[in-house]
């Protein structure tokens, strides 16, 4: 059975690589769904290299040429984003990857657990929205959420066999990004084309500045409390600069597992289309026989403030994560586009976070409304 897979968000660097899994193994999956934003020009290109069922232009504007340049096809093109919310409930495809940036990709992520698919999740942000009603979703609906993100997937790969086995506490692995070991002196000066740099990983924009400012971790934290139904307590978070072990869980026996590989998406990306298989790759392997030595630091919260908001988030729960999340994105937005230093992005968050009043039980409307109200604040801050 070729199990027909959707990727909100082809064009994004988790989007192309799934292609690449896809293209590989073309009599297990196939791609029916493909959306972009505003990217036509690879959106075109992907569909006319794949032939899917349908593709979403999220920019409206941008309908007539990805319908002109697809007119000799049979793929039907949608526009706008509400036609992504649309296209996540239809019966075209078996499993979505989750593969849009931001809160942007919260509604159609909702939607394909509404409708019973698969979901192999990239976007964290949903669960950092609003984790509570996302996976009480999916457990209605008998939904597996695989995780994509590396350090979920070695957690999640850790636990495979493991039954009801008790979690002692996780720990997520952080490469520490480009400025691991800088000091505040250094990192005021920061700019956006330097923060781009990650030493281990290409992503997107977003997650690479995240990676920066360690709210990325923060943020895989409250992923992480979401998907396997963990304390707060029991996440910790290691700087692992090689980015060679993925993450570990450790049992209630004191044994501790542990995920290893290259640093490469393409794995837990594979992975999360396959599960429970896993199937034959051709990616770079790890050479035991080369020089190399594992390290593992604690991060510098002081430093890197954004890990320690997100901490404060974690805890405190409620619409505080859906805040924090929605402050960051503007200031990431401000930040790319040399509005705003990169010391800045912390300040905007704690203002925002201190400004927005706290609900502990939120309905999806609240957290709706939260997300809205935190990124309007953030952004008279700077006046965006
Ligand atoms: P990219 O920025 O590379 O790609 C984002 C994708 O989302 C693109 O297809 C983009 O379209 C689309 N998109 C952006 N904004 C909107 C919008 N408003 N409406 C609809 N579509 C939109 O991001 P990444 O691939 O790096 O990351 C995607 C998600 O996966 C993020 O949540 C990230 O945290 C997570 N992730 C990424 C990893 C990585 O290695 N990249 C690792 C682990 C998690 P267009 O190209 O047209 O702008």
């Amino acid at each position: 059975m070729v199990k027909r897979i959707a990727i909100f968000g082809s064009t994004g660097s988790i989007g192309r690589q799934t292609l690449e899994v896809i293209a590989a193994h073309p009599d297990k999956f196939s791609a029916e769904v493909l959306t972009a934003y505003t990217n036509e020009k690879l959106l075109i290109e992907q569909a006319l290299a794949f032939n899917p069922d349908i593709v979403v232009i999220a920019d409206d504007k941008k309908y007539e040429a990805v319908k002109e340049a697809l007119s000799n096809t049979h793929i039907k093109v949608f526009a706008g984003e509400n036609a992504l919310n649309e296209v996540a409930l239809m019966d075209c495809y078996d499993l979505m990857i989750a593969a849009i940036v931001g809160y942007a990709g919260f509604k159609p992520t909702l939607n394909a657990i509404e409708t019973g698919k698969v979901v192999a999740l990239a976007n964290k942000e949903t669960l950092v929205v609003a984790g509570d009603i996302v996976m009480r979703k999916a457990y209605e609906k008998k939904v597996p959420v695989i995780p994509v993100d590396s350090e979920h997937s070695a957690i999640f790969q850790c636990l495979v066999g493991e039954g009801r086995n008790k979690i002692e506490k996780i720990v997520l692995t952080a490469s520490g990004g480009p400025f691991l070991g800088k000091k505040p002196n250094f990192l005021v000066n920061v700019k956006r084309d330097h923060a781009l740099q990650h030493p281990n990983w290409s992503m997107g924009a977003k997650i690479t500045i995240d990676s920066a400012t360690l709210m990325n971790k923060g943020l895989e934290m409250i992923e992480a409390k979401w998907l396997f139904s963990l304390h707060p307590e029991q996440i910790q978070v290691m700087i692992h600069p090689q980015s060679i072990i993925h993450s570990m869980v450790q049992f209630e026996d004191g044994s501790i597992k542990a995920q290893m590989g290259l640093p490469d998406m393409k794995l837990p990306i594979q992975y999360a289309l396959s599960f429970p298989q896993r199937i034959p790759s051709n990616f770079p392997r790890y050479d035991f026989k080369k020089p190399s030595t594992l390290t593992f630091e604690e991060p510098d919260m002081r430093t890197f403030r954004n890990l320690s908001l997100a901490i404060d988030a974690l805890y405190k729960g409620g619409n505080m994560p859906c805040v924090l999340n929605a402050a960051n994105e503007i200031a990431v937005f401000a930040f790319l586009r040399n509005r705003i230093g990169f010391l800045d992005i912390t300040a905007m968050v704690e203002k925002t976070m201190e400004k927005i009043s706290f609900i502990e039980n939120p309905s999806l409307n609240e957290y709706l409304d939260s997300d809205a109200e935190a990124r309007n604040y953030a952004a008279s801050l700077i006046q965006l």
